[in-house]
């Protein structure tokens, strides 16, 4: 059985005061879910204050982004070495702000990942179509190239996949828990002609876009969506503790 697993993704969001305050107030709010994995991640600058707050608490820390080089001259940019000493466990890459903004390629994600999996960072690797792609009926195309360049000799431990359609995220604009549990179903089956299919079946895939206190019930319910990748609804304690508290009926 999968265990689900809650990310919090606060992208742009939270001073190191703003970061205590919420971890002040959800940290009491979530401190007996012990069956589901739950994960924050701040901006870079927030972590160190994140880690002295989560030390031996169950929340793990995430960062939002890496470089794809162990040192050197590359300003502005962080090490998988740097995540690890600040007390991150977790990274997320490839998200689609990542993609559309900053020009990151399969080839750049991927190479991401591998140095992500060298320095035993949990990836949180995020692939989706655009309404564009879904309109032309490219969706399990783009999925599959995603997965199939993203993990290219990366091997199956460490990795958790977010499915987030990017017309779905921050737009209020939820995927129906068919679209959901289509792709997903479609991203495990790509897992397992990648890997095994034993590999995939413990492979989580979170579902990411626009997803509230409100919808993760109906989207926990689908059988191959085994967490969610929050970004709007994450950064207030109450809706995050919510989300993660989710009716676990269905996951039992
Ligand atoms: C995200 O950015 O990963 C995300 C899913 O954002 P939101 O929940 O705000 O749609």
């Amino acid at each position: 059985m999968r265990k689900p697993c809650m990310a919090a993704n606060w992208k742009m969001n939270k001073t190191t005061g703003e970061t205590r305050a919420f971890l002040d107030e959800f940290i009491p709010l979530v401190q007996d879910v012990k069956n589901v994995d739950i994960v924050v991640a701040p901006p870079f600058t927030s972590i160190h204050a994140a880690a002295a707050l989560l030390a031996g608490s169950h929340i793990r820390l995430s960062a939002q982004n890496l470089f794809h080089e162990e040192k050197g001259a590359y300003t502005g940019e962080i090490s998988p070495a740097m995540l690890t000493d600040a007390g991150c466990s977790h990274v997320i890459i490839g998200h689609s702000e990542r993609r559309q903004y900053f020009k990151e390629t399969d080839e750049m994600l991927n190479r991401k990942v591998r140095i992500a999996r060298k320095h035993a960072l949990q990836v949180i690797f995020c692939i989706g179509e655009s309404l564009e792609e879904r309109e032309a009926g490219k969706t399990f195309e783009v999925l599959n190239r995603e997965i199939g360049e993203g993990l290219k000799e990366v091997s199956p431990e460490g990795i958790i996949v977010a499915y987030e359609p990017i017309w779905a995220i921050g737009t209020g604009k939820t995927a129906t828990t068919e679209q959901a549990q289509e792709a997903h179903y479609s991203i495990r089956e790509k897992l397992a002609a990648l890997y095994s299919n034993a590999a995939a079946q413990e492979i989580r895939i979170l579902y990411g876009g626009s997803v509230t206190p409100d919808n993760i019930d109906a989207l926990m319910r689908c059988a191959d969506v085994d967490g969610a990748l929050v970004g709007g609804a994450s950064l207030k304690a109450d809706s995050f503790s919510k989300i993660v508290k989710f009716n676990t009926d269905y996951k039992q």
